[in-house]
């Protein structure tokens, strides 16, 4: 390799950092560049939201868990790490999934897509929306459609298009785990696009996705299960990049709290850092939550559209049990809880029945979340006192009475961001001044353009290589 060498500054070290610097290690590679990067976390260990506990023969996820296969970007990234062998798919027998209604668990339908019943039988027979709702739910099929492709909520496509029944007892507990949101307030646009095309190309939701299902019946992922994850946890994913990445600077305890444009060609910007050093760098790659980008990008840009990027506050409690003291269908994965129901537990993984490599098998392991917008005051309260509020849902919805061998608890605070309707147009907007006043500095990761892991790979595998294309030219 004889082309110019590159100072690149990566801030955060979560899974955006990371898999940042290796493709930037890839592409410029490709192009002949030789990229000296340099990767800066404010915490202590790499991984931000990913962490994987091993505990008395258990694997327990404190942050995210899975990851869905149909994004292949996780699955492309473990096959360059020669990671792929670690996959694994969920337990084919564990199907079922439980809504919790008037403190009782009733079957979802099969068929649901974010609520949208694609098997008419299964909804028309399910308890769980009411007669008038399910004639509401099919004036889908008749009501004229929205032309217009104008942001809307995702909330307001759904009760639009099916009623606010199937919206608050369906699809809203659906992806209580995704965004812990209100979808009255989420971005359609930045969250499923999809959804409002079927809507101007079919006329209807249930129509639309019926024609798309049966037009594209192709194997959801490598696996052939909806979700993945890593055998050893999703952290055995981090360990292969920071491995993989020998040539690159890795710092942790390097918070950077601010960016000077030097008004030189060569290294265009000077960082600081916390400690007081200073950083040169020809390219700035800013991963972390939208409030720290925001902070060392104000003095430069109009950083509205980042603050308007709401963080909920959320929290799990794995809980361990020995097989013998519960009863739990071996053939369900967990249970999702609307907010009208007023409990504490917004949904329950049964994560051993799920992913049995997770336990040994005389032992459950179950996830409880707690938290979701505009429902976050549990998250702060003590571990006992929270501990309390979650065994008593478990007792009162699962009967569950023994005493759990162990709990751990993890507190993910201001973890899951809310797009707002209008994001996808604020975003372009900052990105352009963003392009012209600060050239070289590019600002990306879950706060953005996808909240799920596979959408972290994505954008820092896209930017990487676009900004690879952009120098070599
Ligand atoms: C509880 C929970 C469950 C989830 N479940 C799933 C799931 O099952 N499947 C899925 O696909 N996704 C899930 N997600 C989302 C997934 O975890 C994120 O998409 C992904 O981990 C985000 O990675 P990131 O690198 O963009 O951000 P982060 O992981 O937040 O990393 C950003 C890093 O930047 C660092 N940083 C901040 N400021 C500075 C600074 N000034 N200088 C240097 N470093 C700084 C932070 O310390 C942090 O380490 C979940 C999220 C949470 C919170």
């Amino acid at each position: 390799m004889t082309g110019p060498s590159r100072r690149i500054v990566i801030i955060g070290g979560g899974l955006s950092g990371l898999s940042t610097a290796f493709y930037i290690r890839k592409f410029y590679k490709e192009a002949g560049m030789k990229p000296d990067i340099v990767l800066l976390e404010k915490d202590k260990t790499l991984g931000g939201k990913i962490e994987t506990l091993h505990r008395d023969g258990f694997v327990i996820e404190k942050g995210p868990d899975s990851f869905l296969a149909s994004k292949t970007e996780m699955i492309e990234l473990a096959k360059e790490l020669e990671l792929d062998h670690e996959l694994v798919s969920t337990n084919p027998k564990a199907e079922k999934t439980y809504i919790l209604q008037r403190d009782k668990l009733h079957l979802m339908p099969p068929g649901l897509v974010l609520g949208i019943p694609t098997e008419l039988k299964p909804f028309l027979s399910s308890a769980l929306v009411s007669f008038g709702g399910k004639i509401r739910a099919l004036m889908d099929l008749i009501l004229p459609p929205k032309r217009s492709n104008d942001d809307e909520s995702l909330g307001q496509l759904i009760e639009r298009r099916l009623g606010t029944e199937v919206m608050e007892n369906l699809t809203e507990p659906l992806l209580a785990g995704m965004y812990a949101g209100d979808l009255r307030k989420v971005s359609l646009q930045a969250t499923f696009p999809q959804f409002g095309e079927v809507e101007r190309q079919y006329g209807g939701l249930i129509r639309g996705i019926i024609k798309e299902r049966n037009s594209t019946k192709t194997n959801t992922s490598t696996k052939n299960s909806t979700f993945l994850t890593f055998r050893k946890g999703l952290q055995s994913l981090v360990h292969g990049l920071i491995h993989e990445l020998h040539d690159v600077e890795q710092r942790t305890e390097a918070a950077v709290v601010s960016i000077h444009a030097t008004g030189t060609k060569a290294s265009r910007y000077d960082l600081e850092l916390e400690s007081g050093e200073r950083l040169l760098a020809d390219e700035i790659y800013i991963t972390t939550p939208n409030s720290f980008a925001a902070e060392l990008l104000r003095p430069h840009v109009d950083v509205s559209a980042l603050d308007a990027v709401n963080y909920v506050s959320v929290a799990n409690l794995v809980m361990a049990f020995n097989k013998k003291d519960i009863v739990i269908d071996d053939a369900g994965a967990g249970f999702l809880v609307p907010r009208k129901e007023g409990r504490n537990i917004t949904a329950c993984t049964w994560t051993s029945t799920k992913w049995p490599h997770t336990s040994p098998d005389d032992k459950v392991l179950m996830r409880c979340h707690v938290g979701r917008s505009g429902d976050e005051q549990n998250v702060q309260l003590p571990d006992e006192a929270l501990t309390e509020l979650v065994s008593k849902d478990l007792r009162e919805i699962m009967g569950i009475t023994a005493k759990p061998i162990f709990t751990e608890i993890t507190r993910s605070e201001h973890s899951m961001p809310q797009y707002p309707v209008g994001h996808l147009d604020n975003l372009s907007k900052f990105h352009r001044e963003l392009e012209t006043k600060l050239p070289g500095v590019y600002v990306f990761g879950a706060g953005y353009d996808g909240v799920a892991m596979p959408d972290c790979v994505k954008q820092a595998k896209l930017t990487a290589q676009s900004a690879a294309k952009r120098i070599s030219i």
